[in-house]
C-alpha cells in the first residue's frame, strides 16, 4: 500500500507488568514534518521513543518506517538515528572522525567518510573543526556535532531525546532556533521528545501531547494553545488562569460556571458535567482603571494588583479579584495608563465568554 508518511504507529502500547506505559498511541508523520511528543516525566515518551529507534518492542500494535513495518527490526537495521540528551559523542575521537563513524562502520571507506564528514560539518556551521578535540568544543558547538553525525548518514527519520537539556537556558534559547533551521534546511524528518513546553511550541509542525502513557491531543502549536481539547492540555500547554467550579446552565456551548464563591462567570465548554474547571490565558484577561471601560464583556470583576511581575519583554500582574480564591493573572500593558502600576493600585479585570473554556473536571 502506498503511503506519504515516514512513520506510522498504529495502535502501539507497551506495558511493563500490568502497567502501560505507552497506552494504544496512533499517530503518523510527515515527510519533512518537525514532530514533537510533550509530555511530564514519566508520561511514556522514553519508552515511545525507544520502541521506534528498536531498542524495546511493543507489546502490540505496529510501527512503520515508509510504510514498512519495523517490528521484529533490529535497531541497526532502522533508517533511523537518534540524538541523546548526553549527545554520546565519542571523547577519545576528534571532531571529524565522531561525524564519519557511523559512515565508516557501515563500510563506507576512509576517505569517503572523511570528506562527507567534512562537508556535513560545512553544512551545521563547523567548517575546520574537524581535526578539534570533542572536549574542545563548546555545548553549542557539540551540540551541533551530534547533529551532524546523526545526518551524515541520511537517515529517513532523526529521533531527538531531550537534546537541549543539558544546556544553560541561554544557549537552549539559541539552540531551538538553530535546531529547528537545520531541521528545515535539510528537510529531514524529526520526532522530538521534551517536557519542555516552550521547546516544542517554537520548533515543531505539530506537537503530540503525552499523559500517562496516552496522547491527549495532536494539533499545531497555535492549535494546541488556542483550542485545548482537554484541562491537561490547556494547562500544561502555555500559562493560563485556572478556576474550579459547578456549572449552573449550559446552552449551545455557553455555560455558566458559578465558583465556590458563588460568583458566576460565562465561559463556553461542551458535553459538561456539574464539576468543571475553566481556563483563561493571561493575554485574554481585560484590564481597566474603571469598571464602564469593561462593560461589553460578560465577565467583569473588581482587583487589586498584588503582584507586578517584571521579566523584561513580557511583564504580567497578579490581582486579588473579588469572587476568586486565586489571583487572577494577566499581561501587563508596555504603555498607557496601567504600564506604571503598582502592588496595591485598584483595578478591573475582564474577559470574553470565548476567552473561557470549560471542561469536565
Ligand atoms: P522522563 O521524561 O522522566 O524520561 P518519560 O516520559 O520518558 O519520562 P518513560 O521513561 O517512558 O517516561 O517511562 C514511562 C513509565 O514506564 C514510567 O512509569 C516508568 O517508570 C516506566 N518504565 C519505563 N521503562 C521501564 C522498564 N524497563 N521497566 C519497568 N517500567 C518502566
Amino acid at each position: 500500500m502506498a503511503t506519504t508518511s515516514d512513520l506510522d504507529l498504529v495502535n502501539v502500547t507497551k506495558r511493563f507488568g500490568s502497567h502501560a506505559a505507552v497506552d494504544d498511541v496512533t499517530f503518523s508523520v510527515a515527510p519533512g514534518e518537525f514532530f514533537s511528543i510533550l509530555g511530564p516525566s514519566g508520561c511514556g515518551k522514553t519508552t515511545l521513543m525507544r520502541m521506534i529507534a528498536g531498542f524495546e518492542n511493543p507489546t502490540s500494535g505496529d510501527i512503520r518506517i515508509r510504510g514498512k513495518s519495523m517490528v521484529g527490526v533490529p535497531a541497526n537495521r532502522r533508517p533511523v538515528n537518534m540524538v541523546f540528551q548526553s549527545l554520546a559523542l565519542f571523547p577519545m575521537m576528534n571532531v571529524g572522525e565522531n561525524v564519519a563513524y557511523g559512515l565508516t562502520c557501515r563500510g563506507v571507506s576512509r576517505s569517503e567518510a572523511e570528506e562527507r564528514a567534512n562537508r556535513m560539518l560545512e553544512r551545521v556551521g563547523l567548517k575546520g573543526f574537524g581535526e578539534r578535540r570533542v572536549t574542545a568544543l563548546s555545548g553549542g558547538q557539540r551540540q551541533r556535532v551530534a547533529i551532524a553525525r546523526c545526518l551524515v548518514l541520511e537517515p529517513t527519520l532523526v529521533l531527538l531525546d531531550e537534546p537541549l537539556g543539558a544546556l544553560d537556558l541561554k544557549l537552549r534559547e539559541h539552540m531551538k532556533i538553530e535546531l529547528k533551521q537545520l531541521q528545515a534546511t535539510f528537510n529531514t524528518t524529526f520526532a522530538y521528545i521534551t517536557h519542555d513546553q516552550s521547546e516544542a511550541l517554537v520548533m515543531s509542525d505539530r506537537i503530540a501531547v503525552m499523559n500517562q502513557g496516552r496522547f491527549e491531543q495532536v494539533g499545531s502549536p497555535r492549535e494546541l494553545y488556542h483550542n485545548p481539547a482537554t484541562p491537561f492540555v490547556a494547562s500544561f500547554v502555555g500559562e493560563t488562569n485556572r478556576w474550579q467550579g459547578e456549572v449552573v446552565s449550559s446552552s449551545g456551548g455557553t455555560v455558566a460556571l458559578q465558583l465556590p464563591s458563588g460568583t458566576v462567570t460565562q465561559g463556553t465548554g461542551h458535553a459538561l458535567q456539574k464539576s468543571a474547571v475553566a481556563f483563561v490565558r493571561p493575554e485574554a484577561v481585560a484590564l481597566a482603571q474603571s469598571q464602564p471601560a469593561l462593560r461589553d464583556l460578560p465577565n467583569r470583576f473588581e482587583g487589586r494588583v498584588s503582584a507586578v511581575l517584571f521579566d523584561g519583554a513580557n511583564s504580567s500582574l497578579l490581582i486579588d479579584t473579588l469572587g476568586f480564591d486565586q489571583p487572577v493573572r494577566a499581561v501587563l500593558p508596555q504603555a498607557g495608563p496601567l504600564a506604571g502600576i503598582e502592588v496595591g493600585a485598584p483595578i478591573h479585570v475582564g474577559w470574553t465568554a470565548d476567552a473561557m473554556k470549560v471542561f469536565a473536571a
